[in-house]
């Protein structure tokens, strides 16, 4: 049986399924005398959940880094909450019922309240305590075996998987993940991601599937269970020219990115927080051309705070071991909305209130940002990068901020280094003033992305468009030749971060044009590798 779904990451995997339990376990309303009896077991099982959380903290804090490991320290925070615990207390009390039973109905209760809410934070919260409650009971029946995925390593199937789950998987079981719901951004999607397996979304199975043989693949976004002797061998031929292809890539890992003609440059990685950084490292980049610093406040449901970003910062900086580490400064707005921002509604989003404009405007914000940044700068090799510039006027501005909190730490005895200080071209205007803001920094990276949006006048988000939007466009390309002289006069070195920058069609262009570094997504380092290698653009 053949479906479509979402594909989150790529790959092929054929195997066995294994539909995962975060069903609601099976709860039973037994009527008991002891009242007192009950709540104290109740609260005993809630001290087990939360030791059993600190623990996954720390275990996701290792693997995947502090944001994504903040989802505990949450689900230990709820289960405190105290219209929570009085919740299954008083029905405990009130209605002479166990407490599997109390738990059970508070998490159903309390989920359902906040499915109800308007506000997408809020609603997300609805499967933590449904999350949280599960743990609970499991504990207290005595079947505490969540995660055990058995021997052979498996499809797995689910509703959608909770972090707390993914974090206990046996990581070396999994050969892709196969969800009903969830999104692109969602932690199995950058799971996947990071574990280089084939993830798909929307795919919708029956608990039958379980124990049956089934084919992902994640190119085309397809499942298939019980498939064919056809199809099966089909899918085999297709994963061993993967593998062989793959195989191929991995004898470039620690081979330059030099050209025939001798030419070198910087092949670096573009992340969206510390849980990326071990595909970075997986895959031999050179250092990280792009963090977007924006994800450590998607993540969040408050602004995070200068010890929250600057133990994101230093993580990142020390797993890179003195490799470039380049954070680009909040870029919020636009497509990249954050309920706690308040930004009004507007009619024009993407030529909107985002990115520096919000940083100047918000001074607080953007300073807390750069005293975390300083501080971690001390602990790796770091560089500042500022988004959607159009004009000198703001690259001082943000450059004096960045005066201004250096002497502050310098006052307070903490300590930081100097970084190299560079801008994102991705608006016509810093192309066109190239050779001014060449004097003011120390390198920049086009973002093709948002330029090729603001150059051909096509909204990059309207699918509509998407056949009419050409990043491989003159007006790109010269607008690229352009940048790349204006800052080479001035000392700049030039890089592209925008997805442009992975088109292996154009790598040799971009050599010959005379870019210096190019910065893509971690698994695309090793493809690009090849191309530079097979380029004749001399130095
Ligand atoms: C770009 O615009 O090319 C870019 C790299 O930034 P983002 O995609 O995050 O807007
Ligand atoms: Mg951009």
């Amino acid at each position: 049986m053949k479906q479509n779904g979402k594909s989150v990451y790529s790959g092929i995997a054929i195997g066995p399924c294994r539909v995962f339990g975060n069903k609601d376990q099976m709860v039973k309303r037994i009527k008991i005398e002891d009242a007192q009896g009950e709540i104290k077991r109740f609260l005993q099982a809630k001290e087990q959940a939360k030791s059993q959380l600190a623990a996954l903290y720390d275990k996701a804090l290792n693997e995947v880094g502090q944001a994504h490991a903040m989802i505990f320290d949450v689900h230990q925070m709820m289960l405190d909450d105290l219209d929570y615990v009085e919740s299954v207390t008083n029905m405990i009390t009130a209605q002479k019922i166990n407490a599997e039973f109390a738990v059970a109905t508070t998490g159903d209760n309390f989920a359902e309240m906040f499915a109800a809410m308007d506000d997408d934070y809020m609603r997300e919260r609805a499967a933590d305590v449904k999350d949280i409650s599960n743990r609970v009971i499991r504990i207290l029946q005595g079947n505490d075996t969540a995660g055990e995925l058995g021997d052979q390593p498996v499809i797995l199937l689910a509703d959608d998987l909770a972090p707390s789950e993914t974090v206990q998987l046996d990581k070396s079981k999994v050969l892709s993940f196969v969800t009903r719901r969830g999104s692109t951004n969602s932690h199995t999607a950058i799971l996947a991601r990071t574990m280089n397996i084939p993830a798909l979304i929307g795919i919708d199975f029956s608990e039958e599937a379980d124990g049956r043989m089934a084919i992902v693949d994640g190119q085309s976004g397809v499942f298939i269970l019980d498939p064919t002797e056809e199809e099966l061998s089909y899918y085999r031929k297709l994963q061993e020219k993967e593998r062989d292809q793959a195989r191929l890539l991995q004898e470039l890992k620690g081979k330059e990115n030099v050209t025939k003609g001798g030419k070198k440059i910087q092949l670096y990685a573009n992340i969206g927080g510390v849980g990326d950084v071990a595909a970075v490292m997986a895959n031999d980049a050179g250092g990280i051309g792009l963090f977007r610093s924006e994800f450590l406040y998607l993540e969040t449901q408050d602004y995070p705070t200068e010890e929250q970003q600057f133990k994101a910062y230093r993580t990142v900086a020390e797993n890179m071991a003195g490799k470039k580490v380049i954070i680009r400064t909040l870029d919020i707005g636009a497509d990249k909305q954050v309920d706690y921002f308040g930004l009004e509604h507007e009619e024009n989003p993407a030529m909107g209130y985002r990115a520096i404009r919000i940083c100047l405007d918000r001074r607080e914000v953007f300073r807390t940002q750069l005293r975390a940044i300083y501080r971690a700068s001390y602990y790796g090799n770091i560089a500042i990068m500022f988004p959607m510039i159009i004009s000198v006027d703001e690259v001082r501005q943000a450059k004096e901020l960045c005066h201004q909190v250096q002497q502050e730490l310098q006052q307070e005895g903490i300590p930081y280094q100097q970084v190299e200080l560079g801008v994102m071209i991705e608006t016509p205007a810093a192309v066109m003033i190239s050779d001014l803001l060449a004097k003011e920094v120390d390198f920049f990276s086009v973002g093709t992305n948002d330029l090729t949006q603001y150059t051909l006048a096509i909204d990059r988000q309207n699918p509509k468009l998407d056949s009419i939007y050409d990043a491989h466009h003159p007006a790109i390309l010269r607008m690229l030749q352009m940048v790349i002289d204006n800052g080479h006069k001035e000392g700049c070195w030039i890089g592209i971060c925008g997805e442009l920058g992975a088109d292996t069609t154009l790598t040799d262009t971009f050599l010959q044009m005379g870019i210096d570094e190019l910065s893509v997504s971690p698994s695309m380092i090793l493809k690009v590798r090849e191309q530079i290698r097979n380029s004749s653009a001399t130095a």
